[in-house]
């Protein structure tokens, strides 16, 4: 059933570490090898060996209209036919960023850039740039990319592999990294008591999606603000998930709260590599040619990359109730699933990001999340991937549903689980 996938595996560890290209790709917490994709459409991804799945991961987020949508491959074609790259200013660079301004206000001034770990890694810089300042605030269980100085409690991958920290990073690039509880405004107050006067910024995934999902408490993005308004330290969301996710103007909008920065990725580039940091336009104002702030890209802006961008962000804003219809199916999904397996599980959701936890719940931070029970976790999942279903392989990975699924695939999917055994 996975031969073909078996011997692509195979010959990839010789040449790649573990076969792959990013860890959680290696399928190590579910204690299997890996399948390996040969195309997708819509909901559905197809292996090597032939069988389809209805894909729940939509590349880790990106794919939020489905897989190869006609429209956005259609505008990314033409990109390719004009050139794959300039390194020089073109107008969809432009018509990009205006975009984003528009469905996101408060990115008043941006820079695309190539990656999420790039984009949270330069608002850092220019954080610090802006305020002179030496230190950050992350939370235990967001991951913002695999920088030397944020590679500290850093969820997903690193939590799946019982690696909290990585090896390789001195002691001394991670100093300046602070580290507070999510959820707990009390633990962010103690650690601007003691450095209030040094912090040039607190980094929050405005909703927790490395862990698991974890929504923000009623207030606490608020508080936030509160504290960075009182020490003059800036509030970075970390939208690479959450943005044009959870809302058309994601996270901030649904929760009202105005970061000074943000960073983007994943939907932004519509499937390509591509993501974007912005934010206040006296914070943008530092970064070079305009200010002290160095930060630079031989490929950034790319021209195929922006015409994903653009096709995927206009979509997404033209198409009525698609942020319904997302949210109406997947909370189908997630009462099914809560109904099937019952006390076993606690599914949190918000629109179309949702996770199922093996715990008995509430999961409300990174110490809930973590006493769920990754080999029932694993066993699920071995289940509903030889049953069709694709799901992220780490119980702290987020499920994501895109436009392409149907009620019927819903529906299949909930009759699967429904005949779980270990339901
Ligand atoms: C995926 C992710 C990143 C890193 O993005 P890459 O493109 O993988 O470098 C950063 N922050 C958050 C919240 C993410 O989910």
């Amino acid at each position: 059933m996975y031969s073909r996938s078996d011997e692509l595996f195979e010959k990839s560890k010789r040449l790649m570490p573990g076969g792959v290209n990013s860890p959680v790709r290696a399928y190590q917490a579910v204690h299997r090898s890996p399948v390996f994709i040969d195309h997708a459409k819509g909901s559905k991804i197809y292996d090597v060996d032939g069988n389809e799945y209805i894909d729940y991961v939509c590349s880790w987020g990106p794919e939020i209209l489905g897989h190869a949508d006609g429209r956005v491959i259609h505008a990314v074609q033409e990109a390719c036919s004009k050139g794959l790259t300039f390194g020089a200013p073109t107008e969809k660079e432009y018509i990009l960023a205006e975009l984003v301004q528009e469905l996101m206000p408060s990115m008043e001034m941006m820079r695309l850039v190539n990656s999420g770990t790039e984009a949270v890694m330069s608002a850092i810089r220019a954080a610090r740039g802006f305020t002179g300042r030496n230190k950050i605030v992350k939370f235990r269980g967001c991951y913002h990319g695999h920088s030397d100085g944020l590679l500290v409690k850093a969820g997903s991958g690193a939590m799946t592999q019982s690696v909290p920290d990585s090896l390789g990073v001195p002691a001394d690039f991670t100093r300046n990294t602070l580290v507070a509880e999510y959820n707990d405004t009390d633990s962010v107050e103690k650690l601007f008591e003691q450095d209030g006067n040094d912090i040039a910024a607190i980094i929050v995934e405005p909703v927790a999606a490395n862990m698991g999902v974890v929504l923000p408490r009623a207030h606490f993005l608020q508080d936030l603000r509160e504290i960075a308004d009182r020490y003059h330290a800036l509030l970075i969301f970390d939208e690479v998930i959450t943005g044009f996710r959870v809302a058309l103007g994601g996270a901030q909008a649904y929760y009202h709260v105005r970061p000074d920065l943000t960073t983007l990725g994943k939907i932004v580039g519509g499937g390509m590599p591509m993501a974007a940091y912005g934010g206040r336009r006296d914070v943008m104002q530092m970064i070079a040619p305009l200010g002290g702030v160095y930060q630079a890209g031989t490929l950034s802006g790319n021209p195929v990359a922006t015409a994903a961008g653009i096709a995927t962000l206009q979509i997404l804003r033209e198409q009525k109730g698609l942020y319904e219809r997302l949210d109406r199916i997947t909370g189908r999904l997630a009462a099914a699933v809560q109904e099937s397996l019952g006390s076993h599980v606690c599914v949190n959701r918000i629109g179309s990001l949702m996770c199922v936890f093996f715990n008995d719940g509430p999961v409300t931070d990174y110490v809930s999340a973590r006493r769920s029970d990754t080999e029932q976790f694993a066993d699920y999942f071995n289940y509903m991937l030889d049953h069709g279903i694709y799901l992220a392989p780490s119980q702290f990975e987020s499920m994501f549903v895109s436009y392409a699924h149907t009620d019927e695939d819903v529906e299949k999917t909930c009759r699967i689980i429904r005949k779980y055994p270990r339901g």
